[in-house]
């Protein structure tokens, strides 16, 4: 799996650069570390997270599920997006969800609302029912 992962982001980059992967492995050692410059100018790095060797480790999954004290929980956040205002003019009133087609099955130029719908990248929004039965 480690080799795969590896030789994949490495053809990747190579493909990128346009260079062999002989000349990715030196440019970028073989576990591929990157420098980059973050969003707010502070200098990162990132590699891949290669084994150094593949002996068993006794305790390892058991480290792992005696670390934390507490259990698990994962955070549920109860997401309705029929609770959602009306896309279009914000009322509350007996919202539903309005649907369009995917991109390739559209006539371009569309409706306004399914060009808004394009450009924000959504397949659904909230709309009253006054907004809907006009659409
Ligand atoms: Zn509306």
């Amino acid at each position: 799996m480690q080799y795969i992962v590896q030789f994949s982001v490495a053809k990747t980059l190579a493909r990128k650069y346009d260079i062999s992967l002989k000349k990715v492995f030196t440019k970028f050692s073989p576990s591929i570390k990157v420098d980059y410059l973050s969003e707010n100018y502070k200098k990162r790095r990132i590699q891949l997270a290669l084994y150094p060797n593949f002996k068993r480790r006794r305790k390892h999954f058991y480290n792992l599920l005696t670390a934390s004290k507490t259990p698990f929980t994962p955070i549920y956040r109860p997401y309705n997006p029929t609770k959602q205002p009306c896309t279009l003019c914000g009322s509350n009133d007996q919202i539903r969800m309005y649907h369009r087609k995917p991109v390739s099955l559209i006539s371009r130029p569309a409706k306004t609302v399914i060009e808004h719908m394009i450009r924000i990248n959504r397949r659904q929004i909230p709309v009253c029912k006054r907004c809907y039965n006009s659409l």
